[in-house]
């Protein structure tokens, strides 16, 4: 019988809406053991318990609520580290992390478009990983750091990998972001009850540019960005979780919307992905119902890792347009995060 693997894992950044849903999916996960929760000042020396605002549906697990909050600092007795801390913090922290030796996947976009650090979706780019060899040698590391994408981005991105076959040319898109993205407390209610915010700092600037990196090529060692252009419209929206996007398309090759449909229920994730523990069968889900996908019905599909697409239709000014579904806080945060620890340990031959 073969012996399971496990490994010791840190959360950073524990007590925020990220760090909760790490602490929720961590509770069941087969390969990784959670040995140390951390915060801010505000949370350090506290019992988990008492200094998190839970917020999620399921209980808050025992092990976590009674475990005392870590100092933020790289003297954790764990191997791999899962970053959920606000951007300008990661910033300073990650690298440090890095250096001492600990595997660290992060939420964070301060390191997403760096040209030595991984972006990645498993299931879209797992070769990019081997940036990590590159980063070892540059940077003296002798951990490594990896990414994940923007939560909206991993709505585009996986359908449009799926149609890259064709030719991906140009992108309009427009999204509806949950609440929940925001982070906690997030955006005060008398700003978003019966309103839309057209603003959201940041969010176009990503939009438009980490899919060119996690849809490029990886060749000699670093990554060619692929040559698509975006523009990106971003909204905040009243509901709590599940960011919509409505998606318009070129493509070179003027594919049916069923052709295109097929692509997407076809896309299957590289082999060496496919078996790891956050993995789903079906990471595109198609509906052909006319009002489908909705945020409350459908961000839960693949325990909230599969996007969902529906509405394909032809474009009368673009090839195809269509809308996508991610589950922000799951496929677009702390299961993103988590899929990209498990990825990286399978680069490393160590499961
Ligand atoms: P959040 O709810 O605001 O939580 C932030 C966390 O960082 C809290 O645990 C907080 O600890 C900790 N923190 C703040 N300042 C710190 C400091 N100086 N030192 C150590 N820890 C500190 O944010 P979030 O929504 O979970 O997002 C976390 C990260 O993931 C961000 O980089 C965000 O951009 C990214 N992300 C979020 C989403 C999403 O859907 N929410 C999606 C993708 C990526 P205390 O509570 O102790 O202050």
């Amino acid at each position: 019988m073969s012996v399971k693997p496990s490994f010791r894992v840190a959360i950073l950044g524990a007590t925020g809406i990220v760090g909760q849903w790490l602490v929720h999916l961590l509770d069941r996960h087969p390969w990784f053991r959670v040995v140390a929760l951390t915060g801010s000042d505000r949370s350090v020396g506290r019992p988990y318990g008492e200094a998190c605002r839970w917020l999620l549906g399921a209980p808050m697990p025992e092990w976590a609520a009674r475990m005392i909050v870590r100092p933020t600092e790289p003297k954790l007795d764990a191997e791999i580290v899962i970053s959920a801390l606000p951007s300008e913090i990661a910033r300073e922290v990650e690298p440090r992390f890095a250096a001492a030796g600990y595997l660290v996947a992060s939420n964070a976009s301060a390191y997403r478009m760096a040209t030595d650090v991984p972006l990645v979706m498993p299931d879209v780019n797992f070769d990019h990983i081997g940036l990590l060899a590159r980063q070892r040698a540059t940077r003296n590391w002798s951990g490594g750091l990896l990414t994940n994408p923007n939560c909206t981005t991993t709505a585009a991105v996986l359908p449009l990998k799926a149609l890259m076959p064709y030719g991906v040319r140009r992108v309009h898109l427009v999204s509806l972001q949950a609440l929940s993205g925001a982070g906690y407390p997030g955006v005060p209610s008398l700003e978003i009850v019966d309103n839309i915010l057209p603003y959201i700092p940041g969010e176009e600037e990503k939009l438009e540019r980490e899919p060119r990196k996690l849809l490029g090529r990886f060749v000699d060692g670093a990554v060619e960005e692929a040559g698509l252009v975006i523009s990106a419209q971003t909204n905040r929206v009243p509901t709590l979780d599940g960011h919509l996007v409505c998606i318009s398309v070129e493509l070179e090759e003027a594919i049916s919307p069923e052709e295109a449909m097929r692509a997407m229920r076809g896309y299957r994730p590289p082999e060496e992905v496919a078996d790891l523990p956050s993995a789903v069968a079906q990471p595109i889900v198609v509906r052909t119902e006319p009002d489908r996908p909705q945020p409350r019905l459908d961000r839960m599909a693949g325990d909230g890792m599969s996007v969902v697409v529906g509405r394909v239709q032809r474009c009368p000014v673009f090839t195809l347009k269509f809308v996508a579904l991610t589950h922000n806080t799951i496929r677009g945060a702390a299961g993103a995060a988590l899929f990209n620890a498990e990825a990286a340990l399978r680069w490393m031959g160590k499961v």
